[in-house]
């Protein structure tokens, strides 16, 4: 596996060419690739061999030789022959191998790059298409690691070889039959510009269509709700059909070159007999000789359609790599600090801090405060006024526009992403589950987290119930979208994980749907749990979240709207607090 550490394109070139990607891939292999380098000579030297001993058999055969001599001729054509098959299963395997290894390495780094990019990446890609850029593109790249220079070298050293020998026999059929084969390459070579296009139209029309499906198969339960599957349906036809014409168009005008390629060579077949037939007729070669030419015009179509199929795969492998480029090209704007915040609850201090998703519409204005480790602040505002934003800039995963944040005293920016994410632990207002084991839900993967642990911490949540009616305990399945669970087991759950982590700064997003007052009761002890001893931020849809925080926040359209202890707010009439607590707290739960 590799590590992160290895990860190349971020840090150097953002447009490696597909020679800089072959280069770097096959590196690590260089052995495997030598490998195949030899495999690919024997092949050619055996595949030339071949037809000269045919030819032995047929000249001894027409000379009137021994029984003995004939029957050895034929030994060593069956050996020959079930060793070129050998050695072209050991060839498809070791490419295969080299293919796949350099792909996967690709599809890593790959992936590792869009996890490091910022979150409005997710909003404008959507994540089939990603699927089909991180597999499908490189997945076209497959056959240019493993076979594109090897095919290629090897079957011109092949070309080259079947001339030679052709000359050596007679150089009229020499030439002619280079003659076939410049006019053959030089045909392909027209055809495949007309092609290269094609196969990228094909390639993006694939990409929006699996974009579109995964977004409709994600949201199955509201399409179905809304009764908007007629219209699902008819824009799944509408781009499969895209997909399918595109396919269709590429399809045919690579098989059109190919079909050229035999067409020609046909051309060259008969070419060879002609001028075999007349030279055997004049008494210049054997018979032997006539059926040797013939062979190697016949021998001629595979490497001349390789070479062919291997520039067409380039063009491919070109569409693909153009794109994948062009998502190496894209850049996080976060720059990783290298400091590790303390250990302990984190004090929280935000200065003057301005933030807006777009440039010229601040979201945040001018915000300030600070919080002292191990006290509770309690967030309140109108739905929309930027509450979670204010979460998500603690957590960076974006930077204010203006102004500094500090965590236990530090910037933000000094300090390296995986301790931050390590320190801060967050409920979300959407819980994301994946679909994996209860325990890989809880842990996040991390397998440093015992079972043990586990159980203990459920069973203070009190889910152990939950867990109890589950058919295969903590390897038990969960499903993406919280499927098959209730909205507060969802949010217990969540809390369990930030439980595990031992945070020094928990940021809970409250849900803003209402669960039973039972539940309720459990996520607030939760809560108190929760926040023992650690600093706690609390964007409160509830006016009872109110009661454990020491601070409370008020933001609205001009920024803050009050900030202070609760206790002197709650105590000021004239205070918002004061206000939104008389009417109930309607206005906080709008
Ligand atoms: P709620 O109480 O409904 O959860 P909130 O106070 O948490 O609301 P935020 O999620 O912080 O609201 O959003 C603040 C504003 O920023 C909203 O107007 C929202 O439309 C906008 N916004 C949020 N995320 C983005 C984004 N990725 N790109 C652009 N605008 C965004
Ligand atoms: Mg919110």
């Amino acid at each position: 596996m590799r590590t992160p550490a290895a990860q190349p394109w971020a840090e150097r070139s953002a447009q490696p060419t597909a020679w800089t990607l072959l280069a770097h891939y096959l590196r690590p292999q260089l052995q495997r690739a030598l490998i195949l380098g030899a495999l690919m000579l024997a092949t050619v030297g055996l595949e030339l061999s071949n037809p000269q001993i045919l030819r032995a058999f047929i000249d001894s055969a027409t000379q009137g030789s021994t029984m003995d001599r004939l029957v050895t001729i034929a030994i060593v054509f069956l050996v020959v022959a079930l060793v070129t098959q050998i050695a072209s299963v050991a060839e498809t395997y070791v490419a295969e191998n080299v293919g796949l290894t350099a792909t996967n390495a690709l599809r890593a780094d790959l992936t590792l790059h869009c996890l490091r990019l910022d979150p409005d990446f997710f909003t404008t890609h959507s994540p089939g298409e990603l699927i089909e850029r991180v597999d499908g593109d490189v997945g076209l790249l497959a056959n240019f690691f493993a076979r594109f220079v090897i095919h290629v070298v090897g079957n011109c050293l092949l070309i080259i070889g079947l001339i030679a020998l052709l000359v050596q026999i007679d150089w009229r059929v020499g030439a002619a039959l280079a003659g076939v084969v410049l006019l053959g390459l030089l045909t392909m070579d027209r055809l495949h510009r007309v092609s290269v296009p094609r196969w990228a139209a094909a390639r993006q029309a694939s990409a929006e269509f699996f974009g579109f499906l995964e977004e409709r198969l994600s949201g199955t339960e509201d399409i179905r709700a809304s009764g908007a599957t007629a219209y699902v349906m008819r824009g799944f036809y509408e781009r499969s059909r895209r997909v399918i014409g595109k396919d269709l168009l590429a399809i045919v005008v690579g098989s059109i070159g190919i079909q050229s390629a035999g067409a020609l060579l046909t051309i060259g077949g008969a070419l060879s007999i002609a001028v075999g037939g007349y030279l055997y007729l004049s008494g210049t070669i054997t018979l032997g000789s006539v059926y040797l030419i013939f062979a190697y015009t016949q021998v001629l179509t595979r490497p001349i359609e390789q070479i062919t199929r291997q520039m067409q795969d380039l063009q491919v492998a070109n569409a693909g790599l153009r794109r994948v480029r062009r998502l190496l090209g894209e850049r996080g704007s976060l720059i990783d600090g290298s400091h590790e915040l303390p250990s302990g609850g984190l004090s929280v201090d935000l200065e003057h801090v301005w933030f807006g998703y777009v440039a010229e519409d601040p979201v945040l204005r001018d915000l300030s405060l600070h919080l002292a480790a191990g006290q509770t602040l309690g967030v309140l505002g109108r739905t929309g006024i930027g509450k979670s934003t204010v979460a998500r800039l603690l957590l960076r995963l974006y930077d204010p526009s203006i102004g500094v944040i500090r965590l236990g005293g530090r910037d933000l920016r000094t300090v390296a992403l995986t301790s931050l994410r390590d320190r801060v632990g967050m409920v979300t207002q959407e819980i994301q589950l994946f679909h994996a084991s209860v325990r890989d839900n809880l842990s996040l993967f991390d397998t440093r987290v015992s079972d043990a642990r586990m159980l203990t911490v459920l069973a203070e949540l009190g889910l152990d119930e939950w867990l109890a009616r589950l058919p295969a305990g903590l390897d038990s399945r969960l499903a993406a979208d919280g499927a098959g669970m209730s909205a507060g087991e969802a949010q217990l759950l969540a809390f369990a994980r930030v439980f595990l982590r031992e945070p020094g700064l928990v940021i809970l997003d409250e849900a803003s749907s209402r669960l039973d007052p039972a539940t309720e009761r459990r996520i607030e002890q939760a809560i108190d749990r929760l926040l023992e001893g650690r600093t706690g931020i609390v964007i409160a849809h509830r006016l009872a979240t109110l009661e454990r925080v020491e601070q409370v926040l008020i933001l609205d359209r001009q920024g803050v709207a009050e900030w202070g202890r609760r206790a002197d707010l709650a105590a000021d009439p004239r205070s918002a607090l004061s206000a939104l607590l008389s009417t109930g707290g309607q206005d906080l739960l709008a």
